[in-house]
């Protein structure tokens, strides 16, 4: 067996040891004779891996009694549509625009209501965060809506938009349990796992509870409002149940190894390898204003396309697979997610630095 450095955006890299687990579990979970992909999501064994993972997330981020916690399916695309149908009361909402997926989330708004674009950074290809000090937010508008963590321009919000009394609700997809958060600042929180946590297929919805409503959209299908799978635990209908059960295994790695407190500081020392030897490199260069950037995805350039290809072709031959950046953007993408062991940066960057010398 031989496992490479996997620097992926999304599905990515989970921690060895959760994957060794599962594997152990395959056949036979716990004595039951069966995997968890084969049990129904209605039997006791089952509701006790899915009571569990609520209760390791709860703790993780320090979840108040008064916020939900929901998982569901459909992708972080569909909460898109979600959010809008169950929070646009006035039909009007406050949009950042800081890169594709909140631009995307944006569009799926506009569907449905009045979607206000408050503030963008598209002017300089999403390379950093905007100033959200006073925004032309309105009195009539239901809730800000931000991208917190922006996977594919590397950019990541520092500070919170000041929403003037506003309810804010954040995609953190790709930074999601990265580092502590408060949840109490937000409305709702929301990400599907595959960024940071777990396999493609489950998404978490963080909301308070005073937000859960019946009288959604009339549009809103049964399956989209949150209210359906907050009153039956998310157990309306069959969730994702093997890709909770990998979330579990992973809170529970996460609470082993100190929590996000100690994540956060393992994920600020892989950056600073990384953000150190791009600050000092003469190849290799950041593209995000540096106040802004990401602990998780560092997209990079070496100004020339074809210098650019030769590094992701022979990166990949060596181990470090992955680091082409999105379309949209070209050059290179290291995402360093949880789950990147230092040693993996450490190799990178030494391999880096090996490509400068022989391409000065
Ligand atoms: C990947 C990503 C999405 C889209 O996720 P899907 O589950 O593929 O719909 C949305 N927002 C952010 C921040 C992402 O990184």
């Amino acid at each position: 067996m031989s496992r490479v450095y996997n620097f992926s955006a999304g599905p990515a890299v989970l921690p060895e040891e959760v994957l060794k687990e599962a594997a152990d579990e395959m056949l036979d979970y716990k004595g039951c004779g069966m995997s968890v992909m084969e049990m129904s999501h209605r039997s006791k064994v089952y509701d006790e891996i899915i009571k569990d993972a609520e209760a390791d997330l709860r703790k993780l981020l320090n979840i108040p009694d008064n916020y939900k916690v929901l998982f569901i399916q459909g992708g972080a695309s569909l909460v898109f549509a979600s959010v809008p149908m169950n929070l646009m009361k006035n039909k009007k909402a406050g949009y950042i625009l800081t890169g594709q997926w909140a631009k995307k989330a944006f569009a799926e708004a506009k569907i449905y209501g009045e979607a206000v674009e408050l503030a963008s950074s598209a002017d300089k290809t999403f390379s950093y965060i905007p100033d959200c000090s006073d925004l032309p937010i309105t009195d009539d508008m239901d809730y800000v809506y931000i991208c917190e963590n922006n996977t594919i321009y590397g950019t990541k919000f520092w500070k919170l938009p000041d929403t003037k009394g506003k309810i804010l609700v954040s995609d953190m997809s790709s930074c999601f349990l990265s580092e502590p958060v408060d949840v109490t600042k937000y409305g709702m929180i929301y990400a599907g796992v595959q960024k940071n946590v777990g396999p493609a297929g489950v998404q978490i919805v963080i909301i308070r509870e005073d937000l859960i409503r019946d009288d959604v959209l009339p549009c809103t299908p049964t399956m989209m409002k949150f209210k359906t799978h907050a009153d039956n635990d998310s157990l309306y209908n069959t969730p994702p149940c093997y890709g909770i059960y990998i979330c579990g295994k992973v809170f529970k790695w996460l609470l082993k190894n100190g929590g996000l407190s100690a994540m956060k500081e393992l994920n600020e020392k892989k950056a600073k390898i990384l953000y150190d030897f791009l600050d000092e490199s003469k190849l290799f260069k950041g593209t995000v204003r540096k106040e802004d950037r990401s602990l998780m995805n560092v997209p990079f350039v070496t100004g020339n396309e074809e210098l650019d290809a030769k590094f992701v072709k022979e990166a990949t031959a060596a181990g470090f697979v992955n680091l082409k950046g999105h379309r949209s953007v070209g050059g290179m993408r290291a995402s360093i997610y949880n789950a990147m062991p230092v040693e993996g940066v450490e190799k990178l960057v030494e391999f880096m630095k090996k490509f400068e010398a022989e391409n000065a």
